[in-house]
C-alpha cells in the first residue's frame, strides 16, 4: 500500500508520530519504490525489557501500518555474552506482545560478507591493521575540540595489513595485540570518525559459526551494512546512535562502492532515525544491570515479577495490550525523558479493568459469624465475572454462617465517618445480605488472651438480597467482600512493591559509585534496593479460583489486580499482585 499526502486524513496526520511522518514523506517521494522494511535488532545477551517493547512497537508497528515487513535480526557480534537461551526468549516475548517477524536474520549470517568487504577496504587504502594497545589508541583519540593523533601504523603498506588481518583471524593471535581500523579522519569533530575499530580478535567460538572466526566485527561496522544488504528502508533506533549516523552512512557508502553499485545513494539507502529511549521511574533497565540482579539472587530469575523484563511483566499479570497502550500514550520524541511509573500503572489498570475477572479473596482475615443464619445451611449466589464484559459470564459462590472478612473492615471504636463494620454499624456483604453488628462491643466481638479480635458477630437483615423485598434498603455503610469459611481455599499471595527505593536508580547508582572509589555492580546498587519488595501472605480465596489457569487476569475485589502465578497448582494456589486499585485503597482507609 502506498500512502500519499492525499489519502491521509487530517485526523490521522495529527496523530502521526514523527517517525511515521518521516516514513510517509519517503513514501510520498517514491523512495524505495514504495517499499517499507524495518528490523528489530536485539543483541541476544539477555532478556528483553520494557524499553525494548517501545522499539518493537515502532519497528513492527510501522511495517504493519504501511503494508511493509519487519524482520528480526539478532545482533550477535559478541560471542562472549550471547546465548541461545536469550534468542529463544526474545522470540517468545515478541510473539507474546503480538508481533510477527517476516524473516529472522543474524548479524553472523554476514560475517563472510563483512570480512570480504574489510579486505576490499584494506586494498582500497580505507582500512589498516593497528598494532597498538587499546590504551594507546584511547589516548590518541583526542577530545571533541582537540584533534586526535594518527597511529604510526596508519600508512603501513596494504600487503602488511592484508597479511596481518589474516593473522588476526588465525586463532594464533593474542586478543588485544592488534585491531583493524577504518582510515577516516583523526581530526574530525565527530569522534566516531577518528579511525573507528572495525575488527577485534576474540579467539572464541561463536554459537552459530563455530570455530570459523576468531576475529569479529564491531557493531558500527556491522549494523549499517546488514541493514543495507537486507534492504531495510527505515532503520529505527534510540537517540544515543545520533552521533553514529554519519559513520553508519559512510560504511553503507563504502559497501556500495565496493560492490560497484552505481545507483544514486540517496534513493535507497537505509534511513536511520532515532527516537527517545523509554525510561521509567523506580526501575533500572539495561540487560547488563538486570543480569546482575539475577546473578546476585536479588530476584528469582529474569521472569521475577519485580523485573522490568517482558517475561517479568507477563508473569506479574500485565497484558500485552496494557503495555502497548502505555507505549502509545508516551509516544516517540527526540528528547530523553523519565516517565512516571504511575502513568504506566494507570494504563495497565485501565486495561485490566476491561479484562480481569472479579473474584473475592480475603488477605488479612478475621472471622465474621452471622448469628441469625442457621449452622450447616448454605446459600448459593451468582456472581458476575466481569461487569465490563457480559460474555465473561458468571460463576457461583457459597454463603454460610461463618465468613472471612478483612480485618481492616472492622473497627472497635469506629468514628462516624468509618463506613464499614463496628458496633451498631451496617454494611452490605457483596452479592448477599445487609448485616448489622450489635450495638454493644461485648456482644460484637470475641477476643483471645492477647486482646486480639478473633471473631466478629453480626445479624443479617432478612430479605435484603438482590431481588428481595428489602433489597433497596438504604444504608450509610459500604459493600464489603467476604468468603465462606467452609467453601474457601487457602492461597499464597505474593504482593510486590517497587524493587528500587529511589526514583532514578541509574543516577543514584552512578553517583554512589563516584562517591565510593568507583565501586560497581551490586555493591553500588544495594543501598537503593528495597529490602521489602516482596511480601508473601496467606489468604482465603473463593473456591472457584481452583479452576483458573496460570496467567489468568483477576481482580480481587476491593484489594487489587492479581494473576495466577505459573507456580500455582490446585493444591497450592499462588497469586501475584499485578497492581493495586489505588482508588479503592483511598476508600478503604475511610478518608
Ligand atoms: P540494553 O542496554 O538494555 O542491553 P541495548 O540497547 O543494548 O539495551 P539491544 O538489544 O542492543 O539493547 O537493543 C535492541 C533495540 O532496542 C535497539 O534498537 C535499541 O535501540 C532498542 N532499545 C534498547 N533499550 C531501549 C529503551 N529503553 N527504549 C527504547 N528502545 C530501546
Ligand atoms: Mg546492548
Amino acid at each position: 500500500m502506498t500512502v500519499t499526502e492525499e489519502n491521509i486524513t487530517n485526523e490521522e496526520k495529527r496523530s502521526l508520530s514523527f517517525v511515521e511522518q518521516i516514513v510517509e514523506q519517503d513514501l510520498a517521494e517514491g523512495k524505495n519504490g514504495g517499499r517499507i522494511q524495518t528490523r528489530f535488532p536485539p543483541e541476544p545477551n539477555g532478556y528483553l525489557h520494557i524499553g525494548h517493547a517501545k522499539a518493537i512497537a515502532i519497528d513492527f508497528g510501522v511495517a504493519r501500518k504501511y503494508g511493509g515487513v519487519c524482520n528480526l535480526r539478532m545482533d550477535d557480534t559478541n560471542p562472549q555474552k550471547e546465548d541461545t537461551e536469550y534468542v529463544e526468549a526474545i522470540k517468545k516475548d515478541i510473539e507474546w506482545l503480538g508481533f510477527k517477524w517476516n524473516n529472522i536474520y543474524y548479524a553472523s549470517d554476514y560475517f563472510q560478507q563483512l570480512w570480504d568487504l574489510a579486505v576490499e577496504l584494506i586494498k582500497e587504502g580505507k582500512a589498516y591493521v593497528d598494532e597498538q594497545t587499546s590504551e594507546e589508541i584511547r589516548q590518541q583519540k583526542g577530545t571533541p575540540t582537540q584533534p586526535g593523533i594518527e597511529s604510526p601504523y596508519r600508512n603501513r603498506p596494504v600487503e602488511e595489513s592484508l597479511a596481518l588481518f589474516e593473522e588476526m583471524n588465525s586463532g594464533r593471535m593474542e586478543p588485544g595485540k592488534m585491531v583493524l581500523r577504518a582510515k577516516i579522519d583523526m581530526a574530525n569533530p565527530n569522534m566516531h570518525f577518528r579511525d573507528p575499530i572495525m575488527y577485534r580478535v576474540l579467539n572464541m567460538p561463536h554459537w552459530r559459526t563455530g570455530n570459523k572466526w576468531n576475529a569479529y566485527p564491531m557493531y558500527d561496522y556491522t549494523h549499517g551494512q546488514c541493514d543495507y544488504w537486507e534492504g531495510v528502508t527505515h532503520s529505527l533506533c534510540t537517540l544515543e546512535f545520533v552521533s553514529h549516523r554519519p559513520l553508519y552512512d559512510l560504511f553503507v557508502d563504502w559497501a556500495k562502492q565496493a560492490a560497484h553499485d552505481d545507483q544514486p545513494l540517496d534513493d535507497n539507502r537505509p534511513r536511520q532515525t532515532e527516537f527517545n529511549k523509554l525510561n521509567l521511574t523506580h526501575i533500572l533497565l539495561s540487560k547488563r544491570n538486570l543480569l546482575i540482579l539475577v546473578k546476585e539472587g536479588i530476584v528469582n530469575g529474569w521472569d521475577d515479577p519485580r523485573m522490568p523484563t517482558i517475561c517479568g511483566f507477563r508473569r506479574r499479570g500485565y497484558s500485552p495490550e496494557g503495555i502497548l497502550s502505555f507505549i502509545d500514550k508516551i509516544g516517540y520524541t527526540k528528547f530523553d525523558a523519565l516517565n512516571q511509573m504511575s502513568l504506566f500503572e494507570s494504563a495497565v489498570r485501565d486495561d485490566l479493568n476491561k479484562r480481569a475477572l472479579r473474584v473475592s479473596a480475603v488477605i488479612n482475615p478475621v472471622k465474621l459469624v452471622i448469628t441469625n443464619f442457621p449452622e450447616g445451611k448454605t446459600e448459593v449466589y451468582t456472581a458476575i465475572n466481569n461487569p465490563e464484559n457480559e460474555a465473561d459470564g458468571t460463576h457461583e459462590i457459597e454463603f454460610s454462617r461463618e465468613l472471612w472478612i478483612e480485618r481492616e473492615d472492622f473497627m472497635e471504636d469506629a468514628p462516624k465517618k468509618f463506613l464499614r463494620l463496628g458496633p451498631g454499624k451496617q454494611v452490605r456483604l457483596k452479592n448477599s445480605y445487609i448485616i448489622q453488628c450489635p450495638e454493644n462491643i461485648e456482644d460484637c466481638v470475641v477476643k483471645n488472651e492477647d486482646g486480639e479480635i478473633v471473631e466478629i458477630h453480626a445479624e443479617l437483615i432478612p430479605e435484603t438480597k438482590t431481588g428481595e423485598a428489602n433489597c433497596n434498603m438504604k444504608i450509610k455503610g459500604k459493600t464489603i467482600h467476604w468468603v465462606s469459611c467452609n467453601h474457601c481455599l487457602e492461597a499464597e499471595v505474593r504482593n510486590y512493591d517497587r524493587l528500587w527505593m529511589v526514583e532514578n536508580p541509574r543516577d543514584a547508582v552512578a553517583a554512589y559509585s563516584e562517591e565510593h572509589d568507583g565501586v560497581r555492580g551490586i555493591e553500588a546498587m544495594r543501598p537503593f534496593l528495597n529490602p521489602n519488595s516482596l511480601e508473601i501472605k496467606k489468604a482465603y480465596v473463593e473456591k472457584w479460583l481452583e479452576t483458573r489457569k496460570p496467567m489468568d487476569y483477576l481482580q480481587f475485589q476491593r484489594v487489587g489486580y492479581y494473576n495466577v502465578d505459573p507456580d500455582s497448582t490446585p493444591s497450592h494456589l499462588v497469586f501475584n499482585r499485578t497492581v493495586q486499585l489505588t482508588d479503592t485503597w483511598k476508600k478503604m482507609s475511610g478518608k
